[in-house]
């Protein structure tokens, strides 16, 4: 095939990412993006991982191109405050390459703890863009500084999505607004084309469903299964409500705070402070969880609220036949550590591959299937253990999440080791779960649950803990407040 001609079904973030790296990887392709005027985007997704900032590095589009116009912020991980009873927090940091040096020493301090003996293995004494968060600097290494520093950020939904829009025209991506009424199959059950109430079809090698929870293409007209998370990821609602920017601007993170059946964001933008409460409609009525919020924020009844209902779980295969599934409509794992965006952009990266190396025939379908759907499974793991590990015990909800067993062997394997005192990085490469969360994610988790034994004996540190306060108070004095790289 010499000139794919590929169309995107959604014009909200994930359809849009898809028309950009589509078109980045692909110049000669002939892609059309449509979106209905009349479906609205869910215009809530308002963090990222650092595979953020690989995306708009491989768009060539610089943070100051884009950051004002989107409110975005940077961000150095989650703030986790109230998972393991009242006063609990932990942050959860993303990596740098200056955590080299203190991450074997936070292992071996977490292993001591783990076997009795009372040294301090908190993660947040460990880690640099811990130490970013607290003195409240951007993670935005200057030039004089030699180490990679992974950021994320946080942005405007709606407003990150017209950055891509229009970065995409820009690359020749068509544009159409009508609401598609049916996808027509063909005979050999692959999609023929899409018919669109405007009366003119639209045709494709590739059709690319980004058309949010409804999965209208992969889900509706091919029937692809949709396997839910509900198990063990009990959250199906939320409820979102926006407040007024925090007087001393922005923090460079986002916090995420263990409410009565559920947590609570606040994701820091440039114009305003984003909240929402995540809740399981199993044990909270929509009503009470609005007025929890309302109630946590220090809210009255005057700024309206958003109600969401959210389809936790995956498609069974997100390449079929000639589709590919993106976004919501690929699946959702609620977001409590902000994946969403980062699998819909790894998901295409690794079609993009996958496509181009077998001719554009589907010859590697079935092994990106499975690489994809493992990545699913090992993200949900690690949201799982949060629920899982968490010792609050003050309602039916956080006590059936500490209970159930209805864990992966992997997660199982995991759990053993950390209360077993045994090493956890190398169950981690031994399970080779470490490309999904690498052990210093998982060693943050667990030790920030601070799920020590309960008695505890003197001992002495395994490394010099006043090197590593010396060590991170001095680097991260090279790195800016972050209102001033906000330019505020
Ligand atoms: C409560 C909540 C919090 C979240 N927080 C985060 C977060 O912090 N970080 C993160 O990465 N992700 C987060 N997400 C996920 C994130 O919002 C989505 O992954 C992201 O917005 C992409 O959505 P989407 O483009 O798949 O779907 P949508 O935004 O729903 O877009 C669907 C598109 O399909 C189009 N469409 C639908 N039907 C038709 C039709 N018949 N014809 C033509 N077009 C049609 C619509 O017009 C729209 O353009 C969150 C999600 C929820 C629910």
């Amino acid at each position: 095939m010499q000139t794919p001609r590929i169309a995107i079904l959604g014009g909200g973030t994930a359809g849009w990412m898809a028309a950009c790296l589509f078109a980045e990887a692909l110049p000669q392709a002939l892609i059309t993006l449509v979106e209905s005027p009349a479906v609205s985007i869910v215009g809530v997704g308002e963090g990222s991982t650092p595979q953020m900032a690989a995306l708009f590095a491989r768009l060539r589009i610089a943070d100051a191109d884009w950051m004002r116009r989107a409110h975005a912020t940077y961000k150095a991980g989650i703030a986790f405050a109230g998972w393991s009873g009242p006063g609990s927090r932990y942050f959860h940091p993303f990596a740098t390459a200056i955590d080299l040096h203190t991450e074997a020493g936070f292992h071996a301090q977490a292993r001591l703890r783990r076997g009795g003996i009372d040294v301090d293995a908190h993660p947040d004494r460990f880690f640099l863009n811990a130490r970013l968060a607290a003195e409240r600097r951007a993670p935005l290494p200057p030039d004089h500084f030699p180490f990679a520093a992974g950021h994320g950020y946080h942005f405007d939904a709606h407003l990150v999505g017209e950055v891509l829009r229009d970065e995409a025209a820009r690359r020749g991506v068509v544009h159409r607004r009508a609401t598609m009424r049916r996808a027509v199959v063909g005979p050999d059950g692959d999609i023929a084309h899409l018919l669109m109430d405007t009366g003119d079809p639209v045709g494709a090698d590739l059709f690319v469903d980004a058309s949010g929870f409804a999965g209208l293409l992969a889900q509706e007209a091919l029937g692809v299964a949709f396997l839910p998370f509900a198990a063990n990821l009990f959250n199906d609602r939320a409820v979102v409500l926006p407040t007024p920017l925090a007087a001393d601007g922005p923090a460079p993170f986002t916090a995420a705070t263990a409410l009565s059946s559920g947590w609570a964001w606040a994701i820091p933008l440039t114009s305003r402070t984003g909240n929402g409460y995540v809740y399981a409609s199993s044990y909270l009525s929509d009503d009470v969880a609005e007025a929890e919020l309302r109630r946590h924020l220090g809210l009255g009844d005057d700024v309206p609220a958003r109600r969401l209902r959210m389809k936790v779980g995956r498609v069974a295969t997100s390449w079929t036949g000639n589709c590919l599934a993106v976004g919501l409509a690929q699946g959702f794992l609620e977001p409590l550590e902000a994946t969403a965006l980062h699998l819909t952009q790894a998901t295409v990266e690794q079609f993009i591959a996958a496509w181009r190396d077998g001719g554009f025939t589907p010859r590697h379908r079935g092994r990106f299937n499975a690489v994809i759907g493992d990545r699913f499974e090992g993200v949900r793991d690690y949201l799982v253990a949060h629920y899982r590990l968490n010792r609050r015990g003050d309602t039916d909800y956080w006590r059936d999440n500490a209970a159930h067993d209805r864990l992966s062997d992997p997660l199982k394997a995991l759990m053993t080791c950390w209360f077993t005192g045994g090493d956890l990085p190398a169950e981690i490469a031994r399970l080779d779960i470490g490309r999904y969360y690498a052990p210093l994610s998982w060693g943050c988790l667990f030790a920030g649950y601070e799920t020590w034994p309960k008695r505890l004996r003197a001992g002495a540190d395994a490394i010099d803990l006043t090197w590593v306060d010396d060590f991170l108070q001095r680097c991260a004095g090279n790195f800016p407040l972050h209102a001033q790289a906000l330019g505020h």
